[in-house]
């Protein structure tokens, strides 16, 4: 590996023909592609370019796609005016092409003869209308007999925009998408409680101008986020302090001033200790925490026990480089994150954990600040007219209504509530599945299965043969972002922006948009009045328009900034600022945690640990790939294809294991993973832990590519710890052993 600090992270910023370059997101790109002149040259002379945002992941970068005289798509490349991707995609983003070419799509809507097991031949192809028209009468079947309410709408991604519209329409709220419960929630909980606003995506971090980044189990750079990991390279370019604390040597942990090589399950001791390290140190910014701060007292009293020779017993590190990072922060501050993370769903005291970050950075003065947090902002899309929606009777509120601070819906509850006997009051009989394969997405299997088998209907949205199609009784053929139109794109940054998708080529087979099936299905339903266009280009239209463009002059430009409405995006020294919490400060005493019987800070809880032979088994992103929907891309696939089992050289010895060696693992609950896995024996992983990139181990065989290649790691967690708080599933806790011989050897998986 190059371990110079510059060469950290070079994200594309050309496409090659389709083809995703060779070189990974951390090395030096493939030089034989033709510079980035010549191949706007050669793009301005024979190739025509539409706007689009790219759909691999949710980072949704704007992008340009360039289509042949032919209308076949040849490369998509980074819109240079739009601050996702600052011109850039990234390898994944670079290969997403790869999604429209993938010859193992959906081609026609599919509808079950028999069976529930995912064989080819217990489905036959069938004609939209008549795909549609059995979906739209199945959900009228449901709302005459159970009410609306008992239809869930399951999504991820773009298209679950136009079937939220479909389902508020028919009367339906009990819609959940993995995204909260099983990813980002918790965070938004832990810094809500502190500052009262949550985080959002992409995270209103200041990277590029802060002088210390500390980043807590985030792989940033394997997890490319494209616009942070830019931000991050150039971050490191000028010499800020990276701190990272992760159990296993990350790409970005091996590019770090420190690297503190946790226990697992130990994060909050750090954080505690940390937070007394800076205010017995007096390290803390005084000014800031007297003018924003609530409860500094009685946070001083909570840790004051918390010290670093505490927190060493615990988590292993070394108490003179708890000292000394803590120090290195408080030099940076205000410049410092220490950052939120993403998929922060661990241990169960997540929420808990999201808010010791909070508080660290309350206590360090960076929300607000330079090389902080800065204060995000959107322009808001203005609504296409139609008729209010009924109100249901319950929804996803009631679904989570014991976890107090939930704002969102959970999949997990959704699930529950489809097993008879778990949820009475609130039953859940049918599913619309759209862009989440849930099956390797969300934890516990069984549980998944058990719904299922209790479901009443179930309908499946997607461009790929995914696991979850093969559960469905109709299966409708989704068109590749590349091939439709989509709402238009306007998140949150320093300065708002919008994105146009528009369709850079037809769809190919016989797929179709989410929004044509929406409006389809609604119209059947008789919610015509909520359809009122004949194409999602007349709503884009009417919307942009609205805001003072249009969508000739969105076709050129791809991108529109507008100007910030609501100030300044930092906090100058002394300025006066209400928070939106209860006392309108920054809460390091949550009032809202201790009005509901919770701690109101944080406080740290062992966590089980494995047994003898055992090791906790943990995952992360690869660079090349997007959860498990990337892995059959022919593109990427050709980067990345399975993935390996990370092993401590100590583990090795003591299970006689050596590189390249197919082994199978076994869970805690005695499940065996479906396929073998190849180990990688390295001293990057602690001893204690296993490690594997997440999505692998498919196991459709529709997926040409992706079948049997690798291990899934969700297959393996069948335990969770949820969140009291809101409810998230904390899928750390689960503990594989490794298995020499193949225990399917008498069994097909
Ligand atoms: Fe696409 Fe990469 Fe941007 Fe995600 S980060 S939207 S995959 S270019």
């Amino acid at each position: 590996m190059d371990n110079s600090r510059r060469s950290f992270i070079k994200i594309s910023a050309l496409g090659a023909s389709g083809v995703a370059l060779s070189a990974t997101a951390f090395g030096s790109i493939n030089q034989n592609a033709l510079t980035e002149n010549n191949l706007l040259a050669e793009s301005a002379k024979n190739l025509k370019r539409t706007p689009t945002y790219c759909e691999v992941c949710f980072w949704k970068c704007a992008a340009w796609a360039y289509t042949d005289e032919e209308n076949n798509i040849k490369k998509v490349i980074g819109n240079d005016i739009d601050p996702h991707c600052f011109g850039r995609l990234c390898p994944r983003g670079t290969g997403g092409v790869g999604m429209y070419a993938d010859k193992d799509r959906l081609k026609k809507p599919l509808i079950r003869v028999g069976g529930k097991n995912g064989e080819a031949d217990t489905f036959r192809e069938a004609s939209w209308e008549e795909a549609l028209t059995l979906v739209a009468s199945k959900m009228q079947g449901i709302k005459d007999k159970y009410g609306a309410e008992s239809m869930a709408l399951l999504k991820h991604g773009s298209p679950g925009s136009h079937l939220e519209h479909l389902f508020k329409a028919y009367g339906s709220d009990t819609i959940a998408e993995p995204a909260y419960a099983q990813c980002r929630g918790p965070r938004e909980t832990g810094f809500g409680l502190t500052f009262g606003s949550w985080i959002g995506s992409p995270e209103p971090t200041d990277i590029r101008d802060t002088k210390c980044l500390v980043l807590i189990g985030s792989h940033i750079g394997e997890n490319m986020h494209n616009s942070q990991v830019q931000e991050m390279s150039d971050a490191i370019d000028n010499g800020a302090t990276i701190i990272t604390v992760d159990p296993r040597l990350s790409t970005a942990a091996s590019k770090s001033d420190f690297w503190l090589a946790i226990k697992p399950s130990t994060d909050i001791a750090l954080l505690l200790s940390w937070m007394h390290v800076l205010i017995y140190e007096n390290l803390y910014n005084k000014d800031y925490v007297d003018q924003y701060g609530f409860g500094f007292e009685q946070l001083k009293e909570h840790v004051k026990d918390f010290t670093p020779e505490w927190a060493y017993g615990i988590t292993t590190i070394k108490p003179e480089d708890i000292r000394k990072t803590a120090r290195a922060m408080a030099a940076a501050a205000p410049s410092v994150i220490v950052h939120p993370g993403r998929h922060v769903v661990w241990y169960g005291d997540d929420s808990q954990r999201e808010r010791s970050i909070a508080i660290l950075n309350g206590l360090l003065g960076s929300w607000g600040k330079r090389g902080g947090f800065y204060f995000k902002e959107k322009v808001k899309i203005p609504k296409f007219p139609h008729p209010p929606y009924p109100h249901p009777k319950w929804g996803w509120e009631e679904l989570v209504e014991k976890y107090p601070f939930a704002e969102m819906g959970s999949t997990t509850e959704v699930i529950k509530a489809t097993i008879p006997g778990e949820n009475e009051e609130y039953p859940v009989k049918a599913w619309f599945v759209a862009g989440t394969n849930l099956v390797n997405t969300v934890p516990e299997r069984a549980m998944i299965e058990k719904a299922i088998d209790a479901l009443e209907f179930i309908v499946v949205m997607d461009t790929m043969p995914m696991e979850i199609t093969g559960y469905a009784d109709v299966v409708l053929p989704e068109c590749t972002y590349l091939e439709r139109y989509d709402g238009i794109r306007s998140a949150t940054n320093r300065v708002p922006s919008i994105a146009l998708r528009m369709p850079a080529a037809k769809p190919k087979y016989d797929s179709k948009p989410a929004w044509w099936m929406a409006k389809q299905i609604g119209d059947k339903l008789g919610l015509g009045e909520y359809f009122k266009y004949d194409d999602l280009k007349d709503v884009i239209s009417w919307q942009l328009e609205q805001m003072g463009t249009s969508l000739e002059e969105m076709e050129k430009v791809g991108v529109k900034m507008f100007e910030r409405k609501s100030g300044s995006m930092f906090i100058a020294d002394g300025e006066p600022h209400e928070f939106g919490t209860n006392s309108g400060k920054i809460e390091f005493y949550s009032t809202e945690l201790a009005e509901k019987g919770f701690d109101p800070m944080p406080v740290y809880t062992p966590h089980a640990q494995p047994e003898a032979g055992f090791y906790r088994l943990n995952y992360g992103r690869s660079p090349m790939h997007t959860f498990s929907r990337t892995i059959n891309n022919p593109n990427l696939n050709a980067l990345k294809s399975e993935n390996k089992l990370w092993v401590n050289p100590k583990v090795a010895r003591i299970e006689g294991l050596r590189n390249e060696q197919e082994v199978w693992l076994e869970n805690q609950d005695g499940i065996f993973s479906e396929f073998s896995i190849k180990v990688r024996v390295t001293e990057r992983i602690r001893w204690d832990s296993v490690y594997m990139y997440h999505g692998f181990g498919h196991t459709s065989k529709k997926l040409s590519r992706a079948y049997g290649k690798g291990v899934s790691d969700t297959h393996l967690i069948s335990k969770v710890s949820v969140d009291p708080l809101m409810g998230g599933t904390g899928m750390r806790g689960n503990f594989v052993k490794i298995v020499l011989e193949n225990p399917h050897k008498n069994t097909e998986v």
